[in-house]
């Protein structure tokens, strides 16, 4: 059976994995979070002390790396490390620049593809990333491209950031999207941009409910 796939793209903070799982839980699709997936291998340069700029260092601990996705009874998406729980960990600060780090290299980014299309080809999925359109699913039924500005951006993190019990200031929070966005979009493999195919929504003005409605109208046009 044909199954149906959602694309979500856009730069770090535009809310794509706040929409993404709330619309999943609507539609009882499963939100795959990409970002998660870097994230894990990101972790581990950053625990074995490997430069996670250096494609070679990083290349070479490939084959040491299992990477597991499982959804546990919350219905969540749980990130395994050869076997360990890692899903509160990967969200740490420093993680976030090792994932766009190591997420630059081509043989992670191929180390990684299979996985996220097989997700896709055997459940109805919205995808989240920076690639998923472009790259991972070009044959998406809807593709969209979630941004906002940068500071509004750094708003909704610090927000985020504060209600985990782990808050950061302003300033740091904005210079690490604009650290993210430059590498994310600067990159020669898989930058993040925009599909030709791909509805653009700036969600700056927008609240929570206004952005769900926005996307739900695009998915409803298209599904
Ligand atoms: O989405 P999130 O901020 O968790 O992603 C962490 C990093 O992983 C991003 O900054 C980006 O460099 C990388 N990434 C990627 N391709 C994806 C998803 C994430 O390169 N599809």
């Amino acid at each position: 059976m044909k199954t149906i796939s959602i694309a979500i793209d856009g730069p770090s903070g535009a809310g794509k994995s706040t929409l993404a799982r709330s619309i999943a839980a609507k539609l009882e699709y499963l939100y795959v979070d990409t970002g998660a997936i870097y994230r894990t291998i990101g972790l581990y340069a950053l625990e074995h002390g490997v430069d996670p700029k250096d494609e070679a260092a990083v290349t070479a601990c490939l084959p040491d790396i299992q990477v597991g996705l499982e959804y546990g009874d919350d219905g969540l998406q749980h990130m395994l490390l050869n076997g360990r729980d890692v899903t509160k960990e990967i969200r740490l600060p420093d993680v976030s620049l090792y994932a766009s780090a190591v997420s630059a290299h081509p043989p992670v980014r191929a180390f990684l593809l299979e996985m996220q299309r097989k997700l896709a080809r055997e459940n109805n999925v919205i995808m989240d990333g920076r690639d998923i359109g472009t790259v991972v699913l070009p044959d998406a039924d809807v593709k969209v491209f979630l941004t906002a500005s940068a500071p509004e951006r750094a708003r909704r993190r610090c927000l985020e950031l504060e209600q985990r019990g782990t808050p950061q200031p302003f300033e740091k929070v904005l210079a690490e999207i604009e650290e993210r966005d430059y590498n994310d979009s600067h990159r020669a493999t898989a930058p993040l941009r925009q599909a030709e195919d791909a509805v653009l929504l700036d969600t700056t003005e927008l609240d929570f409910a206004q952005s769900e409605a926005a996307m739900m109208k695009l998915i409803g046009e298209r599904v």
